[in-house]
């Protein structure tokens, strides 16, 4: 199947979730577009969820896009439209002096999961081969840094194990930490269809709240949140308890179980029970279910993500995986469900501050010298850079002088807004490239540049699955907008770089795909032709062997760790979270709702989507709004002791009492900023993955009084 259809019609990949649906894209005689689902695409087969259906509307809405690069010469001047030349030769200047002055740490990028792999390849090049800091990091930080860490230190190297197909082959699912009927519909679509077509399916959800992906769910656990560790380890215990262990794997492709048996016999049932909040035989039905299960697959995101124990929560979780066997074969395996389109295709390139192009690891001097070498820069850095959180902090602080924000709204998105919203007020210089007028960020810009949205260039992402795809330029950006990746290479080339003269996106790739050979997620094989003509590949796909695959990782049980054995890990509980007590009493967490993406610089344009759920809102559980004299819809203040969030409140017995619940999409783009949930997150991140803390924080809740 070729990429270019007849009719002027383009194959593309939805670019919201990271699920990776196929689309048809097409283009009309007067310029707009339609979109449709890929009947032929192996992920969706021609199915779209409710935000995939309605990307012609965001694509040919073109109302608040950004036409031409502006300016400001110091903070006092308006911003003026500029040329594109003089917009890169200042930031060039602007950032030379704060390099030779203050050292390449005090410059960073702040990119995006939604970037291109050709747009994280060109900047991460720029800043670790050339300017010779770290600091490049992404909202991915945000999303899934925790099981990039998890996967790393269990399975040696941050690779996701199974693959799409591998549902249909499962007997038993664990959803733990996840709305996958919401956040990875088309995902879900497949589950529920196979739990559908064979009843004996089982279906554990772990969830404070009673989503809709409880609807198919055999078994709901209403989990306090922050403990899953304890349950993951109860769990464990029973399984090893039961006799549900595979012991030829732990002998012979597993180290640590030992270890990891001590810890979790350490605590009763009953303790555990009562910690989670939850039935002791509750819990003994999900490690019955895992137990008799022959293909097992776990399912994640951000509940156990995003968490000041995030990755223990990974760990504790792929731990059932490994001492059951259960990972390297059929409808088995730990699958973390990626949130945003590319993250996968970001880590691939090393996209954050402390990992390395392919695969490859900071701290090992070989790797980083095969990539100097590789690149013909400066020496890299052995320093990890700024994480997200960080490098607004270092702002705010006078560490960093200079950022540059790409396709993100890091202040709707970022924990504690307001200490980011410091970060930017102080920073001495600021760049912003986006697409939108929309965002908040753009006020405090200096130098605003214009870029090219979905299918106005051309390039590829990565799946939750691994499959690459390829996305094709469908129109011409609006006025002088570019592409994400071109606008890098002019400014490296002003900074006086070599190696930023590509012609061509598909020469980038090229590139990308000869620095992984020989490496683990090997694409040396992978070009623009290739991926045209096949729309789509599974990595590694290598240059002696020109086939996919495997499509499954890990059924040789060949792990990437130094001794190739998968590493149990005992994985202790701790609790790092803000502690409630009598002034915020309440445990807040946030999370998607179904037909919102992000902060909705998108979806936002689309009035069907705000149908479904039309302004911010405060769940909370009956008894606990009937404690608090708070009726349906009231305006409620949420306070913490970062902020307040002024919302009306949704009384939800699906709720756990004790718990509130606010959506992360809202914030100046539609409202005000009084709405936005990040107001009274907290920053507290997690030691390992520096991944915020976003689903835990103490707050109060009070019906609002008018002042
Ligand atoms: Fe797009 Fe994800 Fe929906 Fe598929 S499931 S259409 S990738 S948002």
């Amino acid at each position: 199947m070729s990429v270019n259809k007849p009719n002027n019609t383009f194959a593309s990949t939805c670019c919201y979730c990271g699920v990776g649906c196929g689309v048809v894209v097409t283009k009309e005689k007067n310029g707009a577009v339609t979109v449709e689902g890929d009947k032929d695409y192996p992920v969706n087969k021609g199915m779209l969820c409710s935000k995939g259906i309605n990307l012609q509307y965001t694509v040919n809405d073109k109302s608040d896009r950004l036409f031409y690069p502006q300016m400001r010469y110091n903070k006092n001047m308006p911003m003026q439209r500029v040329g594109w030349d003089e917009a890169l030769q200042r930031t060039a200047a602007v950032f030379k002096t704060f390099i030779e002055k203050y050292g390449p740490e005090s410059v960073a990028f702040y990119a995006s999961g939604q970037c291109l792999t050709e747009e994280y390849y060109v900047i991460n090049k720029l800043i670790k081969g050339f300017i010779g800091s770290n600091n490049i990091d992404t909202n991915s930080r945000l999303c899934m840094s925790s099981a990039v860490a998890g996967y790393k230190m269990a399975l040696g190297e941050d690779s996701v194990p199974i693959c799409y197909d591998d549902i249909e082959l499962a007997d038993c699912f664990f959803v733990t930490g996840a709305n996958p009927a919401w956040c990875h519909p088309i995902l879900w679509r497949r589950v529920e269809a196979h739990k559908a077509a064979h009843p004996e399916v089982k279906i554990v959800v772990v969830d404070p709240r009673a989503t809709d992906s409880c609807a198919s769910a055999d078994l709901h656990l209403q989990i306090k949140p922050g403990t899953d560790v304890v349950l993951n380890h109860a769990i464990g215990r029973l399984l090893i308890e039961n006799g549900d262990i595979d012991l030829d794997f732990i002998q012979n492709h597993s180290e640590g179980f030992e270890k990891y048996k001590e810890a979790v016999l350490e605590r009763a049932l009953s303790e555990a029970a009562q910690i989670c909040g939850l039935r002791e035989e509750d819990i003994q039905l999900a490690a019955q279910y895992i137990g008799n299960a022959k293909g097992f697959i776990s399912m994640w995101t951000m509940g156990l993500n995003q968490s000041a124990v995030g990755v223990d929560k990974n760990l504790s979780l792929i731990n059932l995986s490994l001492i059951t066997g259960h990972i390297g074969k059929p409808g088995s395996g730990p699958f973390s469900l990626t949130g945003q389109p590319n993250a996968m295709g970001g880590r691939e390139v090393g996209g954050l501050s402390n990992l390395l192009a392919a695969h490859r690891n900071l701290n090992n001097p070989v790797h980083r010298q095969e990539v100097q070498q590789f690149w013909g820069g400066t020496t890299i850095s052995e320093k990890p850079g700024l994480t997200a959180t960080e490098m607004f902090e270092a702002l705010a602080d006078g560490r960093l002088k200079a950022i540059w924000i790409l396709c993100s709204n890091p202040l709707t998105s970022l924990p504690n807004a307001r200490l980011a919203e410091e970060g930017l007020k102080k920073a001495k210089f600021v760049v912003v490239q986006e697409i939108s007028s929309k965002p908040e960020t753009l006020k405090y810009a200096d130098v605003i540049l214009p870029a090219a949205a979905w299918t106005e260039k051309e390039g590829t992402m990565t799946n939750s699955e691994r499959r690459i795809s390829y996305l094709s330029k469908v129109s011409e950006p609006p006025g002088e907008a570019l592409p994400d990746a071109e606008i890098i290479c002019r400014f490296a080339q002003k900074m006086g770089y070599q190696g930023f003269d590509y012609t061509r996106s598909a020469d980038i790739y090229l590139e990308h795909a000869r620095l992984t050979a020989g490496t683990n997620i090997d694409i040396s094989g992978l070009s623009y032709e290739v991926l045209k003509e096949k729309r789509s590949v599974q990595w590694p796909y290598k240059a002696n062997k020109n086939v996919e695959g495997p499509s499954r990782l890990f059924e040789d049980k060949v792990f990437y760790t130094p001794s190739t054995k998968a590493v149990i890990h005992p994985v202790p509980v701790a609790f790092r979270s803000e502690r409630t007590d009598e002034d915020f009493p309440l445990i807040l967490t946030t999370g998607r709702i179904r037909d919102q993406w992000h902060t909705m610089s998108k979806t936002g344009k689309v009035n069907k989507l705000k149908k479904h759920i039309s302004q911010a809102f405060l769940e909370i559980n009956p008894a606990d709004a009937e404690h608090l004299q708070i009726a349906e819809d009231d305006l409620v203040v949420v306070n913490s002791r970062r902020g307040e969030v002024r919302v009306k409140a949704k009384l939800s017995a699906s709720i756990k009492q004790g718990v509130v619940f606010l959506p992360m999409h809202w914030g100046k783009i539609l409202g005000s900023d009084l709405n936005r949930a990040n107001n009274v997150t907290s920053h507290v991140l997690d030691p390992t993955s520096k991944e915020p803390d976003f689903k835990y924080c103490a707050v109060n809740v009070q019906k609002y009084k008018k002042p």
